[in-house]
């Protein structure tokens, strides 16, 4: 049986009110434990990005690190976390981002990139964007040579995409309208 991406939008499972009331949580885990669709993501995502000359794979905590890390095998890079603050034991670059109610911070290792890399920062879904632009700013903090940015899912009605940087190219797998 041919896998197709109506087929990966199908296994992805709604939750209602999740982690709290009026939000539709998309749990990716229902995609991820089928084999067959495991291995269609990540070989869509592989053939998206195989020639870019990507050098690290940026995965943010925590369903970021899946797929990320998934990736960066198959595009023969290295993997680079992005984390919860006090989770990475070395230096590390801290940046905050607002949340709906309050702030939340991401941190990153200082010697985690170089300028010579090309870096794709990758999550499971692009809800509002802060998460995702604050592992932009860390990545920058580098002078990396450039930042490619990828999600299995993006939530389009939320807007997230119009607040990421207009020169970093933003590709995802799944949209949901
Ligand atoms: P945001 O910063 O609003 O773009 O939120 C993105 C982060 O929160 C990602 O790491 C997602 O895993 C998680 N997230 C936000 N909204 C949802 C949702 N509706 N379903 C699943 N995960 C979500």
């Amino acid at each position: 049986m041919t896998i197709t991406l109506e087929d990966v939008r199908k296994s992805i499972r709604n939750i209602p009110d999740f982690p709290k009331e009026g939000i539709q949580f998309k749990d990716v885990s229902t995609a991820f434990k089928d084999k067959r669709i495991y291995n269609f993501i990540l070989k869509e995502l592989a053939d998206h990005y195989k020639d870019f000359g990507i050098t690290k794979v940026v995965g943010i905590e925590s369903r970021g690190f899946i797929l990320g890390s998934s990736l960066a095998g198959a595009l023969h890079a290295g993997f680079i976390p992005v984390r919860k603050p006090g989770k990475l034991p070395a230096d590390t670059y801290m940046q905050t981002y607002d949340l709906e109610y309050g702030t939340d911070a991401l941190e990153i290792h200082t010697d985690a990139l170089t300028p010579d890399d090309v870096v794709l920062i990758h999550d499971d879904l692009l809800a509002t964007g802060g998460t995702v632009n604050a592992a932009v700013d860390l990545v920058k903090k580098f002078g990396v040579k450039q930042v490619f940015v990828n999600f299995f899912v993006e939530l389009d009605f939320l807007k997230g995409r119009e607040k990421i940087n207009p020169n970093i190219p933003v590709w995802s797998l799944i949209h949901f309208e």
